[in-house]
């Protein structure tokens, strides 16, 4: 998602920062057996369910964990993993030609591919959720992922060519490096600060963890309080610190050629997030916040206003039981 070089300008930001509010020993995640970040018990909650409070009031945790209501796959709820998919699948692509020694041009290829591989990408996302997509909607994805997926292929091509010839020693590991620094999908076990025990993380390198979002369904505060929980499992599973993160915001501007043609242009804002005291402090209050609902079995107030991609929207405002 980001080469190296614009990774570092991103960090630069928040090097100045964390030199003068220090991370404190309390809010790390290898403090996982004391207060605050000890956990009220251990349940294998979803981080997910609570940190982008997507429903305010926490009825979703209700619902899920304790009443065990079954989850409906909403269109942007699948719309949402299908772009994921199709962005990791440029990096796994550009990876792989990379170390069947292919060039920066050979690696336009993919572009003519691109087309089938997102469609692959949409079928097997569709089939293994067991939903469906209408012919409107599933044009629409396969606009916004082709969009990404050449986006992604460009962008990556452009920054080999630009790097290839200051890299002395030439083996594809020291020009992904500079490159694709970071692994994406990465997993921790957030058993020790009573997370789920396969937590995935968007991607990852050296001290920084980047989460991506797409559209404005969620806030760029509850995207960085989620940061903030990746980070303490890691640091609770790996005793690796974690101080910056990445917020990543893809949206897309649809436009209609003359021929008629639709596209996406795709637009990718970063922003450069401290993994502070205070942004973690508030993570485990909103953790804290689902146990005890879970562990109380209150049933919160339906929520004053509730996103139509809510996967108990049909529960709460649809009249079902
Ligand atoms: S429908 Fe509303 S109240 Fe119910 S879980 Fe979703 S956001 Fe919360």
């Amino acid at each position: 998602m980001l080469a190296l070089r614009d990774l570092v300008k991103y960090l630069r930001v928040l090097r100045l920062r964390a030199s003068v509010e220090p991370i404190t020993e309390d809010y790390r995640g290898w403090s996982w057996y004391r207060e605050p970040v000890k956990p009220p018990s251990y349940r294998n909650i979803s981080l997910s369910d609570f940190a982008y409070l997507y429903c305010q009031t926490m009825r979703n945790v209700y619902l899920k964990y304790v009443l065990k209501v079954e989850q409906r796959i909403t269109k942007p709820l699948l719309e949402g993993t299908i772009l994921h998919e199709s962005v990791y699948a440029a990096i796994e692509d550009v990876r792989r030609l990379l170390y069947d020694g292919a060039s920066p041009d050979e690696l336009l290829s993919l572009l003519s591919h691109a087309c089938e591989r997102v469609n692959n990408i949409i079928e097997k996302v569709v089939s293994l959720r067991n939903a469906s997509l209408t012919e409107r909607d599933r044009d629409d994805i396969h606009h916004k992922a082709l969009s990404i997926y050449k986006h992604l292929v460009l962008y990556y091509a452009g920054e080999i060519k630009r790097v290839e010839t200051d890299v002395v020693d030439y083996r594809p590991d020291t020009l992904l490096g500079q490159v694709i620094p970071h692994f994406v999908q990465f997993q921790a076990d957030g058993y020790l600060i009573g997370l789920s025990r396969k937590l995935i993380v968007d991607a990852v390198m050296p001290g920084v963890i980047l989460e991506m979002k797409f559209g404005n369904m969620v806030s760029l505060d509850l995207v960085k309080t989620a940061l903030a929980g990746y980070a303490l499992a890691i640091e609770s599973d790996y005793e690796i610190p974690i101080d910056f993160g990445l917020a990543v915001k893809i949206s897309f501007t649809r436009l209609c050629r003359g021929n008629g043609k639709i596209e996406f242009l795709p637009r990718v804002v970063v922003t450069p997030v401290y993994l502070s005291d205070e942004v973690r402090y508030r993570f485990l209050s909103l953790r804290d916040e689902a146990y005890d609902i879970i562990e109380t079995q209150r049933d919160p107030d339906i929520a004053r206003s509730c996103p139509e991609y809510c996967p108990y929207y049909h529960i709460c405002r649809g009249g079902a039981t």
